[in-house]
């Protein structure tokens, strides 16, 4: 048999159990979640040396000092998003792009902002080679959001921020929601942010650990 075969259906097992035992077990409910984080490849999106940790509960490290978030840690914060078919999401903080792709499987389309042109460019290839098509990742600065396609029914930030960045608020669309990690550089609370007109709710869900988002509204470098 084909090898390259073999070891795909190794991973796909790997996956299957990665969504029982880390995701599924801990609350995530979300059919189009838990189907998506079975059909991305996770091992596509970490460095070759780490292929064998690729589907471990915890996150890796891609590079630049960057991360690829814990598996379970994506499929909480994309069910939070409640996002619909015809959605256009807003994610902050590219990084591997597996967030992303992610995302991709359940949204209409991915804006994704990515400071670090090479990670970006690196993101943007992996996604292409898996035929995702419905994303266009931008190299800035995320803290200040993308205006160019706002609002945005769902805004995800995967990087720690010292506070809300306010003009994400300005760019989530009436009836939209955003979560975002905010706290200190080295651990964070998970916040919710919801838009009703002009009224906004925001709850706080549980600590997360993020790398820093830095930028105008997020940390200094
Ligand atoms: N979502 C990623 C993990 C993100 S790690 C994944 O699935 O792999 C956080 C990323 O945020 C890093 O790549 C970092 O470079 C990026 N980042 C930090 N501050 C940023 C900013 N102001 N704008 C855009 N990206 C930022």
């Amino acid at each position: 048999m084909d090898l390259y075969k073999e070891q795909e259906d190794v991973f796909k097992e790997k996956r299957e159990e990665m969504v029982r035992r880390q995701i599924k077990s801990r609350g995530v409910k979300d059919p189009m979640v838990l189907d998506a984080m079975k059909i991305v490849p996770r091992h596509f999106f970490v460095p070759d040396q780490l292929l064998e940790r690729a589907y471990d509960d915890t996150p890796l490290p891609i590079g630049e000092g960057q991360t690829i978030s814990q598996p379970y840690i994506v499929s909480w914060m994309t069910e939070l998003l409640k996002i619909k078919k015809d959605d256009a999401v807003l994610e902050i903080g590219t990084g591997s792009g597996y967030q992303a792709a992610v995302l991709c499987h359940i949204a209409k389309f991915v804006y994704s902002v990515e400071c670090i042109p090479t990670l970006a460019a690196e993101a943007g290839e992996r996604l292409a080679a898996l035929g995702i098509s419905n994303f266009q990742i931008v190299v800035g600065d995320g803290s200040k959001g993308y205006p160019e396609h706002a609002p945005y029914k769902a805004i995800i930030v995967t990087a720690g921020s010292p506070d809300i960045p306010p003009l994400l608020v300005q760019q989530l669309a009436d009836g939209g929601r955003m979560v975002v990690p905010v706290g200190t550089s080295h651990i964070q609370e998970l916040v919710l942010v919801e838009r009703k007109k002009n009224e906004v709710r925001t709850r706080e869900l549980g600590s997360c650990v993020f790398v820093p988002l830095v930028g105008e509204y997020g940390w200094k470098p």
